[in-house]
């Protein structure tokens, strides 16, 4: 079985977290370290650590995380100037939290998607 994470705890409401959107599949809640005026994490509630334990069954959730990505944004309204979702899958993307999480991103211009290389 896979380690929990303290995203875990935020969905089972254990720990005190900002949550924007909660159903039977997937939990939204703000990053506690914004990168930008809006900086949402929307995570599966059930834990897959990374992209690469992503399995059919997760599919519903998968999806589920895309529309609510969608609906966010639309309540945030950063549509019309537009925004970026970012899913990190281990080490070399940064990582930080083995519980698979997409960033929404907004609120700003985010400049280019990945820093020019040192
Ligand atoms: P990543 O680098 O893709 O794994 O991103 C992990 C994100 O989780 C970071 O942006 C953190 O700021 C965020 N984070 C870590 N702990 C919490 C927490 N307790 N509540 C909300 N966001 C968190």
């Amino acid at each position: 079985m896979p380690e929990e994470t303290i995203f875990s705890k935020i969905i089972r409401r254990e720990i005190p977290s900002d949550i924007v959107y909660q159903d039977d599949l997937v939990t939204a809640f703000r990053d506690v370290s914004p990168q930008a005026p809006t900086h949402v994490l929307i995570v599966p509630n059930h834990l897959i650590p990374t992209m690469a334990d992503v399995a059919a069954d997760d599919e519903p959730a998968l999806g589920r995380m895309m529309s609510v990505a969608a609906r966010i944004a639309d309540e945030e309204g950063i549509v019309d100037d537009g925004y970026r979702l970012i899913v990190n899958c281990g080490r070399n993307a940064g990582q930080e939290v083995f519980h698979l999480h997409m960033h929404l991103l907004g609120g700003r211009a985010l400049g280019p998607m990945l820093r020019p290389q040192v």
